[in-house]
């Protein structure tokens, strides 16, 4: 008996959300969560097949009267699909926290809500890239490849390669909102130097906390030296650090007074040692990757360990793929948020599913009095501000 006070049935909360009988389309699968929805008695239709669906697809399913849509970032959602939805979309759920893929001006010109699933993902994504790190400095690629194709025919103090130790390096994070800073943390636990460059929210409590937390690891003599955290401008970070950390949203000219749109070019990744090593797990237009692909064909920079692309997949004839680099180049199939929990829990506290099932309902089913200014899970809450 979840409602126990309502005896009245046409009284009761359920049935009055089942009168309505939402419809939504989903273009990906999203796992069990989506049942959540279906035992409301929504009416869901989930695109079939693993790759994308053409846009001319979303644009039919969205002008068939669909009440919500379930996104993710393969989707191109502008003026189009929110023209198609004219007096009955009223939601776009999408399916990350990365929304670059939807046009916030057209959403905003049209008033429909679109929501993101931050928070959940914000460990996975965080220990990926500190994974990451680690894989690429101490070349275990390089070194598995060795043993599988039977070319490991000695132990030597120094051939056929060596690696780079993490332990004790200073490390810049560039973006420190909350993957960047769910990656600091990570930092502490092997005594980094932490370089944080973000021209927008600084966290200087938090900062604060770290601080503490290495000092208290060197006072009780865990940690030789003292390791520091501190705020730097991107100058000064990029250009001290042993390793770069990328925690940005994709913002292009004009979308913010400091884009994101290749902040690694051949400027920038000339500034860096030519002992560092790049970690990208935000958005692939963040680096130039012809300026990184001949960062490091020319040893300009140590390495790179990529998980997203300007272009998705990684086409054939990406420079990246470039044979002369594959010892120091990492490619990750934009895989970082990839956890069983953190991709599918239905609980919207723990996973990307539950959360993202969550905003479209908040919207659809009218939580927070209907207004869509409180409703934690929406984005683009300025278009709806009285
Ligand atoms: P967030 O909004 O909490 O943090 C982003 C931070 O970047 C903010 O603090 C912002 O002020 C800062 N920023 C904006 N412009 C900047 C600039 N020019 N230079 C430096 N910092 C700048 O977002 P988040 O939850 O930490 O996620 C960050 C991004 O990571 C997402 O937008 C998404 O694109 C990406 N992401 C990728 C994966 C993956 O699977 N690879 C998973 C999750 C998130």
């Amino acid at each position: 008996m979840p409602f126990p006070a309502f005896e009245n049935q046409k009284e009761h909360p359920l049935t009055k959300i089942m009168e309505k009988h939402f419809r939504v389309f989903a273009t990906c699968d999203i796992g069990e969560a989506i049942n959540l929805l279906r035992e409301r008695g929504y009416e869901v239709e989930v695109y079939p097949h693993p790759e994308a669906p053409p846009k001319s697809f979303i644009i039919e399913k969205v002008r068939s009267g669909i009440d919500g849509l379930i996104t993710t970032l393969r989707d191109q959602i502008d003026a189009e699909i929110f023209e198609a939805g004219k007096g009955h979309l009223k939601v776009v759920a999408q399916y990350a926290v990365g929304f670059d893929n939807i046009n916030r001006g057209d959403a905003n010109r049209y008033k429909i809500p679109f929501t993101n699933t931050a928070d959940v993902l914000t460990e996975a994504t965080a220990e990926f890239a500190f994974f990451m790190m680690g894989e690429l400095a101490r070349r275990m690629w390089t070194a598995e490849h060795l043993t599988r194709e039977n070319n490991w025919g000695y132990w030597h103090p120094y051939l056929p390669f060596l690696g780079d130790e993490v332990t004790g390096k200073t490390v810049a994070v560039i973006g420190t909102g909350r993957i960047g800073l769910a990656f600091i943390k990570k930092c502490v636990g092997f005594d980094m130097n932490i370089l944080c460059y973000d021209p927008a929210y600084q966290n200087h409590e938090f900062v604060k906390s770290i601080q503490e937390m290495l000092d208290l690891r060197h006072a009780r003599g865990l940690v030789k030296e003292r390791p520091w955290i501190k705020y730097v401008s991107f100058e000064d970070a990029v250009r001290q650090a042993d390793f770069v950390s990328v925690h940005v949203p994709l913002l292009r000219k004009g979308e913010s007074d400091t884009p994101t749109y290749h902040l690694f070019n051949e400027h920038t990744l000339g500034d860096m040692k030519s002992t560092a090593y790049l970690i990208n797990t935000s958005r692939g237009p963040v680096i130039d990757e012809a300026a990184l692909a001949r960062a490091l064909r020319e040893n300009w920079i140590a390495g790179a360990a990529l998980d997203v692309y300007e272009k998705e997949p990684l086409p054939p004839d990406s420079p990246l793929r470039d044979p002369v680099i594959a010892d120091r180049c990492r490619l990750m199939p934009h895989f970082a948020s990839a956890a069983r929990i953190t991709r599918l829990s239905p609980d919207p506290d723990r996973g990307m599913a539950g959360r993202c099932v969550q905003g479209l309902r908040d919207v659809l089913e009218g939580h927070c009095g209907g207004d869509v200014t409180k409703m934690p899970y929406v984005v683009n809450k300025e278009a709806f501000a009285r």
